[in-house]
């Protein structure tokens, strides 16, 4: 599946607050938001007054860009979120949530979402004892995700010295081996991703 490949600091400057799409950097003096907090572009420090369909188009793009995802995947998310019963928003956030990258991302087994994609697309993973490389599959309560063994050394290194976020309570993470286990699915106010969720669902509903 395609992903964006240009430059990420700019998205964050364009929603104005950090996405935390760089690993390490993003705590560090670096990050372009600590250093250049306007919009990216020629009238990127200018003022404006955006419309309400600005408003719920930020909102949209600020979790889609979170998540890493390309517009026609996520429309299609937000088709099964709609779909499906209760209440859209909780639902759409939950099902990018389940996302096999994100669920690495979280375990604490990446530094980045994308550097979980990567590792996923690689053939680092395993989903019930089965190697996984597909960053969108959706996980289920009771999957039991791990490191292929061949590249728990990789992996294990990789993370040194990186002091990751612990695991949200709908994940259980054993960060010495390499394992996890999806306990239930996520909760909304567990998902810590800052995105009003009603907005993207009226961006959709228009
Ligand atoms: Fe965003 Fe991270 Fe870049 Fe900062 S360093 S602007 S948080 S991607």
């Amino acid at each position: 599946m395609a992903r964006y490949t240009g430059p990420v600091c700019k998205l964050c400057r364009a929603v104005g607050m950090k996405l935390y799409l760089k690993g390490t950097r993003c705590t560090s003096p670096k990050c372009a938001i600590e250093k250049r907090n306007y919009r990216p572009g020629q009238h990127g420090q200018g003022r404006t007054k955006l419309s309400e369909y600005a408003i719920r188009l930020k909102e949209k793009q600020k979790a889609r860009w979170t998540y890493g995802i390309l517009e026609r995947q996520f429309r299609r998310t937000f088709a099964d979120a709609a779909r499906a019963r209760g209440n859209t928003g909780a639902k759409f956030l939950e099902l990018l949530e389940r996302r096999l990258d994100n669920v690495v991302y979280r375990l604490g087994f990446a530094i980045s979402r994308s550097q979980a994609r990567q590792f996923v697309n690689h053939g680092h993973f395993e989903v019930n004892g089965r190697r996984a490389s597909t960053p969108s599959l959706r996980v289920r309560p009771g999957d039991q995700i791990s490191v292929v063994e061949a590249s728990g050394k990789f992996v294990k290194e990789t993370l040194e010295a990186v002091n990751l976020p612990a695991s949200p309570p709908w994940l259980e993470s054993n960060r010495e081996e390499l394992k996890g286990r999806i306990v239930r699915t996520p909760e909304r106010e567990e998902v810590d991703t800052p995105v009003r969720e009603l907005l993207i669902v009226e961006f959709y509903s228009r």
